[in-house]
């Protein structure tokens, strides 16, 4: 029988949310009994390959390319997961959002202390994902299913939450997976 798909991305994110899951240490070789890895960049594999029974999400959305890459995980996944407070909230990119987009430009392409620009220009090649006027948390680009916060949650939280939802389980979570003091 074909083994369910899971497809995971980072959008504005530090990986760090992928370190946890991969922190599961011996359970990844059950994690690879139960699923195949669709679009990802823990196998690279870069464009889906079919229907995935679930998407993780880690980190918001700063620039174009991050909501292209979201609504494609929504398109292809049934169950769509935030994982991490910067697909939950924006996290530490969102950080810029108290500050207007032209003066974040301008401090780190031309007037910060440690920028050299003699040609006085912004980065503006067409390869570049233009930039957001803000980062967005993933729920407010494209439905979300699931959260799950922590920066990261933890690796057993990612284990458990991934068995029930394969399972068709409700992701009930023990206290101690997400308390966060
Ligand atoms: S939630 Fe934390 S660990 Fe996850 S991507 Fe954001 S900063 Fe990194």
């Amino acid at each position: 029988m074909a083994k369910p798909k899971v497809a995971t991305t980072s959008l504005a994110g530090c990986f760090g949310c992928h370190m946890s899951l991969l922190d599961i240490d011996e359970k990844v070789l059950k994690l690879v009994e139960l699923v195949d890895f669709d679009k990802s960049p823990i196998n690279d594999i870069k464009e889906f390959t079919g229907r995935c029974a679930v998407g993780l999400i880690e980190g918001g959305c700063a620039n174009e390319e991050n909501v292209r890459v979201l609504q494609s995980f929504r398109e292809h996944c049934d169950i769509l997961v935030s994982v991490g407070d910067c697909a939950t909230m924006g996290g530490i990119p969102a950080l810029r959002n108290m500050i207007p987009l032209t003066e974040c430009l301008a401090e780190a392409y031309l007037k910060g202390p440690s920028v050299h620009n003699p040609s006085g220009q912004v980065p503006n090649d067409p390869e570049i994902p233009l930039m957001l006027d803000k980062v967005y948390p993933s729920h407010e680009v494209v439905k979300i299913d699931y959260f799950l916060p922590g920066c990261p949650p933890s690796a057993d939280t990612l284990w458990q939450a991934l068995l029930a939802l394969l399972s068709d389980r409700p992701v009930d979570l023990p206290y101690e997976l997400i308390k966060y003091d």
